[in-house]
């Protein structure tokens, strides 16, 4: 029996799928990426945008329609039914005997996801995910550190912890700060741990010290500011202010070197003046952001943020959007710049082109093409995932790099 997966939407749809991945191989499945050959398909939808909802909505039905009598199961925040139930029971039509082994992992890639919490109770007028992902969850202390060691021991050298918010983490007491330590501490021969997103919450100081402090947990913080208006911020009840956001990167750029920093930002969110804009882009600018995901507001039914007016006509949301791209994208490539004759270590994801993401998340690949050969240290390069290369150039926001 074959399954296809196709995952739309964030590291945690990823990280899901991953999970039942596992599931389907551990029962005798096996993994399919042509449609036509699968039994099942099953589609990890993504309903954080209208347009993300619309484009999984639209290719789900190309699918449907193109092979009318396959099973396509989807699953993911595009639904709140619980279409979980059906994906276990095909799942277990396929199984002859034995246990019902959950937590193995394949071995395909340089990077695990690790799934250690879901969702959320916070009250953001313009998010539809506390209605698909119920209140938050978290995922046993010890069961969190038991994967981890399976991801380690299969071979991966990365693990991504993901969540839906993950400063709401609780399990025995611990918090993500403590997760984090332990993953950090895990045995190894050299894995390394990566924070998906870290909402400001009290949690945020913490794991910035942590970030700080131990060598084997990446230079990167993503951080979902949305705004850098209090007026924008109070109309999304999002629940800090700008001195908040300023007081953590001040504390994340002076206690981690060479940080890569990340932000989410909703642009044209109704009722956003020129001016909340301005201040938004101001703050961007005046901060050493390395990444942004800058989202045109997208209106989704049933949210309090419908009712706010008044509504930014599309064209400026998508304006605003592409302003702040374009501002962080000449940041990032004068971030890439000061690795130049530097050496970096990274979690290689290809051996043949010596590419893979940096601590800071900086793509690196190899200088030259032509200087792979066999028992080049490329080849043995393969043989570790966690290796240190030198910058030697920079191609826009990739490093060019040789080995060591
Ligand atoms: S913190 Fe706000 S934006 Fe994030 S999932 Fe919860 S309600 Fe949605």
């Amino acid at each position: 029996m074959k399954v296809c997966f196709e995952t739309f939407g964030c590291r945690l749809n990823r990280a899901e799928a991953l999970n039942l991945e596992a599931l389907f191989l551990a029962n005798g499945w096996s993994e399919t990426k042509k449609h036509s050959d699968a039994d099942l398909i099953i589609i990890r939808g993504c309903s954080v945008t209208a347009r993300a909802q619309h484009d999984t909505e639209k290719y789900i039905a190309q699918l449907r329609a193109k092979y009318p009598t396959k099973r396509i199961f989807t699953t993911g925040c595009i639904t709140n039914k619980t279409p979980e139930a059906m994906i276990e029971k095909a799942m277990r039509s396929a199984r002859v005997n034995g246990e019902f082994i959950t937590d193995v992992v394949p071995t395909s890639t340089a990077r695990a996801f690790l799934k250690i919490q879901d969702g959320c109770n916070g009250k953001c007028s313009y998010c539809i995910v506390p209605k698909f992902r119920g209140t938050p969850i978290s995922e046993d202390f010890d069961d969190i550190l038991l994967k981890a060691k399976k991801f380690i021991d299969c071979g991966y050298t990365e693990i991504v912890v993901t969540g839906c918010n993950l400063s709401l983490y609780h399990s025995k007491g611990k918090r993500l700060p403590d997760v984090l330590a332990s993953l950090a501490d895990l045995p190894s021969p050299g894995h390394r741990i990566r924070l998906g997103s870290l909402e400001p919450s009290d949690v945020a100081d913490d794991v910035i010290d942590l970030i700080g402090e131990r060598e084997n947990i990446c230079k990167f913080l993503h951080i979902p500011i949305q705004s850098a208006s209090n007026k924008i911020l109070a109309e999304m009840r999002r629940p800090y202010k700008i001195t908040d956001l300023e007081k953590l990167i001040s504390r994340a750029t002076s206690r981690i070197d060479n940080l890569g920093l990340g932000c989410d930002v909703i642009a044209g969110f109704p009722s956003e003046s020129e001016y909340d804009f301005k201040a938004t882009f101001d703050f961007v600018k005046r901060h050493a952001f390395t990444n942004i995901h800058a989202f045109p507001y997208s209106e989704r039914p049933g949210t309090m943020a419908e009712k706010i007016l008044p509504v930014i006509p599309r064209a400026i949301r998508s304006e605003r959007a592409k302003a702040l791209t374009k501002l962080v994208r000449d940041k990032r490539k004068a971030f890439a710049e000061k690795f130049k004759t530097k050496k970096v270590e990274i979690v290689i994801e290809d051996a043949s082109t010596l590419s893979g993401w940096t601590s800071q998340y900086l793509w690196c690949t190899q200088r030259s093409k032509n200087i792979i050969r066999l028992n080049t240290p490329n080849v043995r390069l393969a043989r570790k995932a966690r290796v240190e290369v030198l910058v030697k150039d920079c191609k826009d926001d990739i490093l060019l790099v040789d080995p060591i």
